[in-house]
């Protein structure tokens, strides 16, 4: 990362910051006095204090902005109270953004918008879905967070185990108790699922809610795989490749689903739109990249874990706001500069770099591994495919099939292993650590390949970590494994 700085010419003493580039990209001049807001991480009882100093300084929100703490009280977001939270206005933005999505689909339902639950295939149909006018989708998946954040308290893995998905799968069996007790999100006037190459999981659950009356339409994404000798084949976003004869196959399927999308919501799906569509989601994934570009890159870390896994996250749905998301994106791009430009971040600089595979079914896990003295300098959360560019140079149903057969997830576990070797090796990893998710079934050995693959390529350390909904009674474990692999990266460095 190169990063220069421009003092202040007006004053021979003054050695203020008034400006700087850091790789390539200019920082809004001014006078370096008004970079003084420490990065902190705070918890929810400090927010409230926070949100009354930054309502005072003239903070402005979107219309469901508004203190941290209401998400505990009205909606039983529990797990707010034991995580600690990044103290910037545009954290707080994130986190309204995030909690308040329940709110504005049941708000969209009441003014009519049609509304589409999308499952297991993470970035691709919401884009065809936001080229619609007055159509929201988002991932019925995302309650499998719900159990962490309202710890249990909600009892979905419960009425899950009832209604015969018990704990042999990972916790996306939330979604299903979630559409049955209607508590959460509102039913979906449809549901589409990609299945396939996808976890048994998410095939099963999704078949019992059909079963169930919530009628799915299905779509096909076949295993990714190599071309065959002399068989023509294409360069996928994130670089890796795949058979014509399987984008050709995936790009029929997306057709399928365009149409179900036409018929469903009255209203042409045409190819301009989708491309409209295309660049709307480019947007989004570009501001991205420039976020996690220097969020990982920058040292001391700038923006905490546990904010820059949500904004990543942002990317497979917009969080069912699209105009929305690209604000809060603006805004952590902005803190991260800022914080960049004055030298300040989250713990000291130097501290171990780790390249995360999986997200954790416990937010809390973002904290602790900063806690134990490690950041995140990469990741690999599943859905490298929702960051990635879209290609806009071909025809958009033939884009978006590339964009869905570069799913980390459809793949074999030795080549999704050879993104993070890349990946880990540019952002100069030290460590890596898998999340396991309990009753996954989308790779019993994961662990063990990607450790072996990063071990072998990379010579780096590797754990796997077991992380359930709700992680207090194994933290004492999962803290000493991540004090241990820090104090390895630590003893490699002066070894
Ligand atoms: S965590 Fe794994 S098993 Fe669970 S839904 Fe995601 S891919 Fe499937």
């Amino acid at each position: 990362m190169i990063f220069r700085q421009r003092l202040c010419q007006s004053y021979w003493h003054c050695r203020k910051i008034v400006g700087a580039t850091l790789d390539g990209f200019e920082f809004p001049a001014r006078h370096g006095c008004t970079m003084t807001d420490p990065a902190e991480k705070i918890t929810l009882d400090q927010w409230d204090d926070r949100y009354r100093d930054l309502c005072r300084g003239g903070l402005r929100e979107a219309d469901y902005g508004g203190p941290l703490g209401r998400h505990v009280e009205a909606h039983g977001d529990r797990r707010l109270l034991r995580l600690r939270m990044d103290n910037s206005a545009a954290a707080l933005r994130l986190w309204n953004l995030l909690l308040s999505e329940e709110d504005r689909l049941h708000r969209a339902r009441a003014e009519g918008k049609f509304l589409l639950g999308t499952m297991k295939d993470l970035g691709t149909v919401p884009v065809m879905a936001y080229a619609l006018e007055g159509v929201l989708a988002f991932y019925p998946d995302g309650a499998w967070w719900t159990p962490c954040l309202m710890e249990h308290s909600e009892g979905l893995l419960a009425l899950a185990d009832r209604l015969g998905i018990d704990d042999s799968f990972c916790p996306v069996r939330a979604m299903l108790a979630a559409l049955v007790d209607e508590n959460h999100f509102p039913v979906p006037d449809t549901l589409v699922c990609s299945v396939g190459a996808t976890c048994d999981d998410v095939a099963a659950i999704a078949q019992r809610i059909d079963e169930l009356g919530f009628p799915v339409f299905w779509w096909e994404i076949p295993h990714r795989r190599a071309a065959d000798s002399g068989e023509p084949s294409v360069e996928l976003p994130g670089g890796v490749r795949a058979p014509v004869a399987q984008v050709e196959f995936v790009r029929g399927e997306l057709d399928r689903v365009r149409r179900h999308l036409e018929e469903r919501t009255g209203q042409s799906l045409d190819d301009a739109r989708l491309a409209a569509g295309i660049r709307r989601a480019n947007q989004v994934r570009r501001l991205l990249a420039r976020l996690r570009h220097f969020a990982y890159q920058g040292d001391p870390s700038p923006m905490p874990a546990l904010e820059m896994m949500i904004a990543e996250v942002l990317s497979i749905h917009y969080c069912s706001d699209w105009a929305e998301t690209l604000s809060v994106l603006e805004d952590l791009l902005a803190e991260v500069r800022r914080r960049l430009v004055a030298g300040m971040g989250h713990g000291p600089a130097g501290a171990a770099r780790v390249f995360w595979v999986n997200p954790p079914a416990d937010l809390r896990a973002m904290n602790l591994l900063e806690e134990c003295g490690g950041r995140i300098c990469g990741t690999d959360y599943m859905i490298a495919h929702a960051i990635d560019l879209i290609p806009e140079d071909v025809p958009p149903l033939v884009a978006l099939a590339r964009a869905a057969l570069a799913d980390p997830m459809v793949c074999s576990t030795a080549d999704r292993a050879e993104r993070i070797v890349r990946e880990a090796g540019t952002s100069a990893a030290e460590a890596v650590v898998v999340s396991r998710i309990p009753g996954a079934s989308h790779c019993a050995s994961e662990s063990l390949l990607v450790g072996r693959i990063v071990a072998r390529r990379l010579g780096l350390p590797v754990v796997d970590i077991e992380i359930p909904p709700v992680l207090d009674a194994m933290e004492p474990t999962i803290r000493a494994r991540l004090e241990a692999l820090v104090e390895t990266v630590l003893a490699r460095r002066n070894a």
